[in-house]
Parts: C-alpha cells; structure tokens; sequence
C-alpha cells in the first residue's frame, strides 16, 4: 500500500464542499496585485494539495466554512472592474487550486474571452489537467489563457514530503504539461525550490527536456514565503528549506 492521500479522491471531496452546479466558493473577490506586472485575483476555497509551505491557511484546511459561493459571471464581473480601476491587463483565480470546479472555470473563461480584454493566468497544481486529458482539451478553445504548472518539488519523493499526498502522484503534474503541450495551451512549468536537492533539480530538468527540449528554458523557480502559520507547518514535518523569503 503506498502511504499518502490520493490528491484525485481528494479533488472530488472538496468538489462536493466548494461547487454547487456553477457556482465556486470564494473567500475574497477581487484584490490588486504587484504580480505578472500587475494583476486582480480572486481566492478560491479548497485544495486537492495539502502542501506544507502553502500560504492560504483556513480556506485551504477548513473548506466548509470558508467563503461563499459566486457565479463565473459574478467573480469575472469583479475582476474586469478591478482591473480596469488598476489599469491592469490580467487577471487570475488563486488562493487554492481553481481547476477544482471544471464547469465554473470554463464560463468564467468563456466571459474572458469574449471580452477580450485581459489574458487569465491559470495558476494550477496540473493534478486535474494530468489525470483527465480532456481538461487540457477544454482549455484549449481559449485564446486569452496561459497556465502556469506549479510543480511540487522536483522528484515524486520530494512531492510525498511536500504535500502528503502518494509518491505516484507526481506524474499528474508532470503529465499535465504533456497535455498541455499536446493540446498547443499557452503554459509553463514552475517549481517550488526551496526544499530540493541539486541532484533531484538536475534530474528534474532531464525529465522536462524529455517531455519537451523547451521546458528547462521555461522553469521558473518559487521559493517559500515564512508566514508565522507556514513556520508552525514547517515546524511540525521538520523540514526545512534550503532558500526562503522571510515575512
Ligand atoms: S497546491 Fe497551492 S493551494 Fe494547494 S496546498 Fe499546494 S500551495 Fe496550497
């Protein structure tokens, strides 16, 4: 028996908690960034990840009681003024995995579209896109789209450690940028750094190459941010990480 959750059962777990038919919960609509050159988000509720350096802290562990649940035509409404108020040309969903909830995610991008008016940065863990191909098929009718794959740590160990979920898993991420790809969806992969060893970063990028010789060129590293509640994580499984962003 491989020790670990299964990231798939728990998709579906908090599918049920956080989508009711299009509507997804949100626990912040709207909020200015210094990202991508300036950027609004909207903080979705609930995970199929329980990464230990994550910054979204209740929404994430306590999906039930977190936020309230909006139409796709709610949260882009809230975007696009947010976006024009700041002059911004881009827009995302973050806060917690937003491929949770397949049907809000696609009206919310078929209102992008059509406006056309700013590009939507999906900002994923991949595990969905890489268990069901017809996802990254579906993001595929989508101009005004780039997805960015945070990967969690750089081997299928690293990702046990990382997020708890079994060893095997990993492949969901790496397989989603084959989907991806195959599918001609603007992406790029990243990957959370802080705790990898050089040897399972090298081995990594061979990994990617193979998949395709551009993606090493495209891997943008994370680094963890010490919020006092990823610290408390941190103490708790003992890791530690290598390089950091202290709060
Ligand atoms: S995938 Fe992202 S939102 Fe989910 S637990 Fe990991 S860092 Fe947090």
């Amino acid at each position: 028996m491989e020790k670990g959750y299964d990231p798939i059962e728990l998709s579906r777990t908090v599918e049920k908690i956080v989508v009711r038919g299009e509507e997804r919960k949100y626990y912040r609509v709207a909020r200015p960034g210094r990202w991508y050159g300036g950027i609004c988000a909207a903080d979705c509720v609930g995970c199929n990840l329980k990464c230990v350096f994550c910054w979204s802290y209740f929404p994430r562990d306590h999906p039930d009681k977190a936020g309230k649940f909006y139409s796709p035509e709610h949260i882009y409404s809230s975007l696009k003024r947010c976006a024009l108020r700041h002059g911004y040309d881009k827009i995302r969903v973050s806060g917690n995995e937003p491929t949770i909830g397949r049907r809000h995610l696609l009206k919310l991008l078929e209102y992008v579209d059509s406006d056309a008016l700013f590009l939507f940065i999906l900002e994923t863990n991949g595990i969905l896109i890489g268990y069901d191909k017809s996802y990254a098929r579906d993001l595929s009718r989508f101009e005004k789209i780039h997805v960015r794959v945070s990967l969690k740590g750089a081997s299928e160990e690293e990702f046990h450690k990382l997020t708890g979920a079994k060893p095997s898993a990993y492949q969901y991420q790496l397989k989603a940028l084959e989907n991806l790809l195959d599918y001609n969806v603007s992406f790029h992969p990243a990957l959370m750094i802080s705790f990898s060893s050089k040897e399972n970063v090298s081995r990594l990028i061979e990994r990617l190459a193979e998949i395709d010789s551009r993606l090493p060129g495209l891997l943008e590293p994370e680094y963890v941010i010490l919020y006092p509640h990823v610290v408390e994580r941190l103490k708790k499984t003992g890791l530690k990480p290598r390089i950091y962003f202290e709060k």
